[in-house]
């Protein structure tokens, strides 16, 4: 036989997402709060363009960068929403925001260069940037002070290796979102090391309370430095649909233009349709969607204090809530066995801390429509009395 497949680590959200589906599927009654998306009805706006798509037959090859007319759109959306002056050569469309951020840590690093990576982080940059040979460098936040770090905090893991820093402002996993003073100041570094910054703002439409988004490309000094990632995930309710992008300078969009066109050749056409006219909806869409989560983030989290007779602090955004095991009383389990306990014992899907960079928390999703959240609470405070 000749060498075995290379092993990889699944994506422990789309292993567990899958998982739910699969026992969903064999009848049993599971209790999402596991999933990575908002789950809202849209759909019709997108099923009426990809109807006119096909209709005008816009079922071929598309151009690898993207269609012309989402490539405008999208940069013109950026510019509105963010004060830039991207044109669409300064905007590539790929099979989703994970993509985005895979093709850039492709175009942007070589083995052995270090990346800082504020954690808890999204789960998938570690791996992603072992991938491309490069090492990735958490930098670890604490809870005490919000999760917020600092330049300084960053400094002492900076060495003539490191080449690149990640921020993800609207932060999978915990909601934390950075002020216009701390990105700035996070983009000072950035030039005062000559470092690249790859800016994932994909929640930057799910922002809740009184606080604003400061997407890393508004400062036009160091724009040709950042490379921002957007996705039609969250922002438009469009997870499926596999629609993300790539915001930066030139030659970075024409790198990763090439990249997409021998790994991918291009972003399924009738998901850019698709994806065309939900940024021309934009206003409504989005709007609809935040407001939809920070009602089920309440939801969520007064039925999470009434049960376990806590008061918690909720986050600013994305839809997940990041608690540490000791408030279920996990009585010396570790994050995984938890989470597979009240899978099998309650049906309650959750995700483990450990993939995001703290092995003694859970990481739950307020995403789901409110009738299944509050069964879900329900189901999981009864649990944890009983154990
Ligand atoms: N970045 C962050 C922080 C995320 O949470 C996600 C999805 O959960 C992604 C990127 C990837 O989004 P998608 O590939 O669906 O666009």
């Amino acid at each position: 036989m000749p060498q075995e497949p290379k092993f990889f680590k699944n994506s422990t959200t789309v292993a567990i997402h899958g998982l739910v589906q699969n026992l969903r599927a064999e009848g049993q009654r599971i209790y999402s709060l596991s999933a990575g998306e908002p789950m809202v009805d849209t759909a019709h706006f997108y099923k009426t363009a990809v109807d006119e798509a096909i209709e005008a037959g816009h079922t071929f090859y598309p151009p690898a960068a993207g269609i012309p007319e989402l490539r405008r759109a999208s940069s013109e959306w950026m510019n509105r929403e963010f004060q830039t002056d991207y044109q669409p050569k300064h905007a590539l469309v790929t099979g989703g925001g994970k993509f985005a951020i895979y093709l850039t840590l492709l175009s942007l690093l070589k083995t052995g260069d270090e990346v800082l990576i504020p954690s808890p982080h999204y789960l998938s940059y570690p791996q992603m940037i072992e991938l491309v040979g490069a090492k990735p460098i958490p930098v670890p936040a604490s809870s005490e002070k919000g999760w917020r770090l600092t330049p300084e905090d960053l400094e002492p893991f900076c060495t003539s290796k490191t080449r690149l820093l990640v921020l993800n402002s609207g932060t999978n996993p915990t909601g934390l979102v950075y002020s216009k003073e701390e990105i700035e100041a996070f983009l000072d570094f950035a030039e005062r090391h000559d470092l690249w910054v790859l800016s994932d703002e994909v929640y930057s439409g799910l922002v809740y309370d009184d606080f604003s988004y400061f997407s890393c490309a508004t400062p036009p000094r160091t724009r040709d430095r950042v490379a921002v990632i957007q996705s039609a995930s969250k922002t438009f309710g469009m997870t499926g649909w596999r629609l993300g992008f790539l915001f930066g300078s030139e030659a970075l969009i024409q790198s990763c233009e090439a990249l997409q066109s021998q790994i991918l050749t291009s972003t399924s056409i009738v998901s850019q349709w698709a994806g065309l006219s939900a940024f021309q909806q934009a206003e409504k869409i989005t709007p609809m969607i935040k407001k939809t989560m920070q009602e089920r983030r309440d939801i969520f989290y007064n039925a999470l204090e009434k049960g376990l007779g806590v008061s918690l602090s909720r986050p600013a955004s994305a839809f997940y809530a990041f608690l540490p095991l000791s408030l279920f009383g996990s009585s010396g389990l570790s994050d995984v066995e938890w989470c597979q306990k009240i899978l099998k014992e309650a049906h309650v899907a959750t995700v483990p801390g450990s993939p995001f960079g703290r092995a003694d928390y859970v990481r739950m999703s307020f995403g789901e429509k409110p009738e299944e959240l509050l069964e879900a609470v329900d189901v999981l405070c009864k649990w944890v009395k009983k154990n």
